[in-house]
């Protein structure tokens, strides 16, 4: 079941429904996503969670039409409305490598990567690629484009900006380059931002001033993140709605408060009590998830989470996928556990599930 989404100005900018990337490969069919649905609401962060292997690059790659091959969108539906008023386009059904998916990428969509280093060219100055990005998409003069490219910078936060727009990415730090990489992801006044893992590779003091220039910046322009991490704490710092992704499927989404406070979903609470906590002392004992994520071409039948969940209910939990229940407060969750299912009381545990 899809999110309700509505006409006209109120729109969401980004609607993803029914979403699937599988890759074919030798060994077969990996489901890498396979029926992903959640919004982006003009001017909010949605974060991405889940652990490594969850399909949540692959949800981020899918939108910018840069799923590496063997990697095809065989399903469902990624409509982008770039201004309120928009009639959407639908991304998925784009030649994902036509003139009109790159109009919008790097244009209306922005993109900022893992690894500044390896995004960055080492053969080009920080200024040569930015006026580069510019002008692909804006009518400037290189000169008028080098201006815009100074500010860019300037508004990231880098000092002495017209000297370092000539320096390359090899004389910068990390923390300089990431900065340098969302210059260049707001070179064109994006409407989305997609962001997936910017901070991992950045120690901790880098890291918190990364996320507060991406908080000032859409303070300041009213763009939408996509922000895609396996940190509950960064989750906890700058979502307004958050998707919890497990094997290619979405299990759960809400408000942040909503999903933070009372997490419905076995895997959310698990991921939840894995976080330490300030104030918990020295020896708190974390909780852990049992297992690990299976390789998407090893999906279990039924509710992909039951080997490792707690709460699995025998010959339920194994045998159908659940369906996905609508709570109070816009959480969703796909668990049978919940809503107008006969097995949501019972207490039996799959096979194995407490091995
Ligand atoms: Fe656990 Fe069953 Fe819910 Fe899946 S559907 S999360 S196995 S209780």
């Amino acid at each position: 079941m899809a999110p309700q989404t509505a006409p006209g100005p109120d729109r969401p900018l980004l609607d993803i429904s029914g979403l699937k990337t599988h890759f074919d490969t030798p060994e077969g069919t990996v489901r890498a996503v396979d029926g992903v649905s959640f919004t982006v609401p003009r001017g909010k962060t949605v974060c991405v969670v889940g652990e490594s292997g969850c399909g949540k690059s692959v949800t981020a790659r899918s939108v910018l039409g840069l799923v590496e091959e063997p990697g095809r969108i065989v399903a469902g539906s990624i409509r982008f409305a770039g201004e309120a008023g928009d009639e959407p386009v639908d991304l998925a059904a784009l030649d994902p490598r036509g003139t009109q998916i790159r109009a919008v990428r790097g244009g209306r969509i922005g993109m900022v990567f893992q690894e500044p280093m390896a995004a960055l060219s080492p053969l080009y100055t920080i200024g040569d690629q930015l006026v580069e990005a510019i002008r692909l998409h804006l009518p400037l003069t290189r000169e008028a484009a080098r201006t815009r490219a100074v500010g860019l910078l300037k508004r990231v936060g880098i000092p002495a900006a017209d000297k370092r727009i000539d320096a390359y990415s090899f004389q910068m730090s990390g923390g300089m380059c990431q900065r340098a990489m969302i210059a260049i992801a707001l070179a064109c006044d994006p409407a989305l931002l997609i962001a997936d893992e910017p901070t991992t590779a950045l120690d901790v003091t880098t890291q918190a001033r990364i996320l507060d220039l991406l908080a000032d910046i859409q303070a300041d322009t009213g763009t939408s993140v996509l922000f895609i991490t396996h940190d509950l704490g960064v989750v906890a710092e700058i979502a307004d709605e958050v998707v919890v992704m497990y094997l290619g499927t979405v299990v759960e989404q809400g408000p942040v408060d909503a999903v933070f406070h009372d997490p419905k979903h076995p895997y959310t609470r698990a991921l939840l009590g894995s976080v330490p906590r300030m104030g918990a002392g020295a020896r708190q004992r974390l909780a852990t998830i049992r297992g690990h994520v299976p390789h998407p071409s090893e999906r279990p039948d039924g509710c992909p989470f039951h080997p490792r969940c707690d709460s699995a209910v025998a010959g339920v939990c194994d045998t159908a996928q659940p369906p996905e229940t609508a709570l109070p407060e816009r959480q969703r969750v796909r668990c049978v556990l919940y809503g107008d299912t006969p097995a949501a009381p019972a207490a039996a545990t799959v096979e194995g599930a407490q091995s």
